[in-house]
């Protein structure tokens, strides 16, 4: 665990960019205009997606910290290739054939979690973060929740928004991200655990960048999906080679 040192009260949260610069851009500028202190990315930059070297870049631009995604692992560590299904297995290959040298020196040294005090992050879950669980279900949340070492934690991985909460007696239970623009309450007894969704590769049908902002001040949460150029995404991972699939996939958010 490393501490940050810039935390700030107004906390934009960034997970599954994907080497989707349109996506990106987007989430960022959407996160500018409401005026966030620090972005913090909860990984999987690369992988599936057209602009690997320029998402790296920008990531380690705007990002106060980053935590390793099982894609960032794959195109350094391509014994862990064997995990992915054949389109996934063939776009980090390509990544790994196109980034720099510097890029993945960068990824290579991503930590597996970020601990900035009231807030931790991991990819995927706190409980055992190199198997890179999946949390979809109160009960997956409930394994998470007990591990997770701050009152709020942030996953990605799945590509699909949630919330839960635990409470102090441990029970767990589905939080809404509905908030509109007030955003959720999460100043609530126990510990809650947020997945805000994919930036570049969103899986809940609803092909929108997804980002969220932790106001630690007013303790409540906004959740966002956000438009961006999709066809120009598309165009772009199809210029650098990717799967048909993987460019396809942007319009349906699936
Ligand atoms: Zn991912």
């Amino acid at each position: 665990m490393t501490r940050g040192d810039s935390a700030g009260p107004r906390l934009g949260l960034v997970a599954d960019v994907h080497a989707n610069l349109q996506a990106l851009e987007a989430a960022l500028a959407w996160l500018d205009a409401r005026g966030v202190d620090d972005v913090w990315c909860l990984g999987d930059v690369v992988g599936y997606g057209g602009d690997p070297e320029a998402c790296v870049a920008l990531v380690r631009e705007r990002c106060a910290g980053t935590v390793r995604g099982n894609h960032d692992a794959a195109v350094v560590d391509p014994s862990l290739l064997s995990w992915f299904n054949p389109h996934a297995r063939q776009a980090a290959q390509r990544h790994a054939e196109i980034l720099s040298a510097d890029a993945k020196a960068w990824l290579d040294g991503l930590p597996w979690t970020l601990d900035l005090g009231e807030v931790a992050l991991v990819h995927a879950g706190f409980a055992d973060p190199p198997a890179f669980d999946y949390v979809l279900n109160a009960r997956q949340a409930a394994v998470e929740l007990a591990a997770q070492p701050a009152r709020w934690g942030f996953v990605g991985h799945t590509h699909v928004p949630g919330a839960w909460r635990r409470g102090e007696d441990g029970a767990v239970e589905r939080l809404s991200l509905q908030g509109g623009d007030e955003g959720i309450d999460v100043d609530l007894p126990g510990k809650v655990l947020v997945n805000p969704g994919a930036v570049g590769q969103p899986r809940d049908r609803d092909p929108r960048a997804a980002c969220a902002l932790l106001d630690t001040r007013t303790r409540t949460l906004l959740h966002a999906r956000v438009d961006y150029d999709i066809a120009a995404a598309q165009a772009a991972a199809r210029g650098a080679g990717m799967p048909a699939i993987e460019a396809e996939r942007l319009a349906s958010g699936m």
